[in-house]
């Protein structure tokens, strides 16, 4: 195996023999870094036999500072609009950076690993139909429907770009669980395209899967408050209230059958962390 730099912060290990290249994504948030351990493990425990597996530092500044982000979500940066901006500084500086070097990659798939302020019932997938098939092979629940809806994520914009990409959303930050899981969405993966062979099976489990079907913002940051503690993957009830502020009431519609995706804590909206309040989905 061979380590070639690619780039600031873009490593390829290469192997000289033909096969795909697929491309891990970590630190897109700063502080999600179950991505890149799991990477390192595996690389401990297995040679790369074909193609290459390259690695990505997303937002190089905001992991050193173990934050999400430097000045604002890098991971809402990638539109044509922002990446065309003049003298860009920060994030969005590395933003314009990857979105200039990361098509020259060739990368034939990509998978961008991130975890949650608070743990899960179910690690997740962010699935695009063009990325199916990779929803598909790795052991979390796929959801779909994000097509549009969070506007201007790294992954969107690499789909846009002819690349099939999946993010998954492993669990909580600095949890050894979200770290292993991060390790069998690796070891699922360069399984698969026979970029290793693995020492043993992978477990396989049924797993449900959701649609989601609206991201509520946050209108305002200063009142908003929510009923009670929320996680994702609870059940609501219809027209459940889930938070208020001064002047609205942020309710579920008058359905059966609605779940709760990645709500805000409290503190992340009042510190203007969160402008996204949750996203409500439906199983499918
Ligand atoms: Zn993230």
């Amino acid at each position: 195996m061979k380590y070639v730099t690619r780039g600031q912060g873009i490593v390829e290990i290469k192997t000289g023999i033909k096969g795909p290249r697929i491309g891990f994504v970590c630190n897109v948030h700063g502080n999600e870094l179950c991505g890149r351990k799991a990477v390192h493990r595996v690389l401990k425990d297995y040679e790369i036999e074909r193609g290459s597996l390259l690695l990505i530092d997303g937002n190089q500044e905001a992991a050193l500072l173990d934050r999400r982000f430097v000045k604002s979500d890098m991971n809402r940066m990638f539109t044509d609009k922002q990446l065309a901006k003049a003298n860009a500084k920060d994030d969005l500086a590395r933003a314009q950076y990857l979105a200039s070097v990361m098509p020259g990659l060739k990368l034939d798939q990509i998978i961008d690993f991130h975890s949650t302020s608070s743990e899960m019932k179910h690690a997740f997938s962010v699935c695009f139909e063009e990325a199916q098939h990779l929803a598909d092979m790795v052991p979390v629940v796929p959801i779909s429907g994000f097509k549009g809806i969070v506007k201007g994520t790294l992954i969107e914009w690499m789909i846009g770009q002819g690349v099939p990409s999946l993010v998954v959303e492993t669990g909580e930050h600095y949890s050894t669980k979200a770290v292993n899981i991060a390790e069998q969405v690796v070891l699922s993966v360069l399984s698969h395209y026979e970029l290793i062979t693995l020492k043993e099976p992978l477990k396989q489990k049924k797993r449900p899967s959701f649609e989601v079907f609206e991201h509520v913002q946050v209108r305002d940051a200063e009142s908003f408050t929510l009923s009670r503690e929320y996680a994702s993957f609870d059940k609501l009830s219809p027209n459940e209230l889930i938070a208020h502020d001064d002047n609205h009431e942020y309710r579920v519609p008058d359905e059966k059958g609605i779940y709760i995706l990645m709500p805000a804590t409290q503190a992340n909206v009042r510190k203007g962390i969160s402008p996204g309040a949750y996203y409500l989905m439906r199983k499918v």
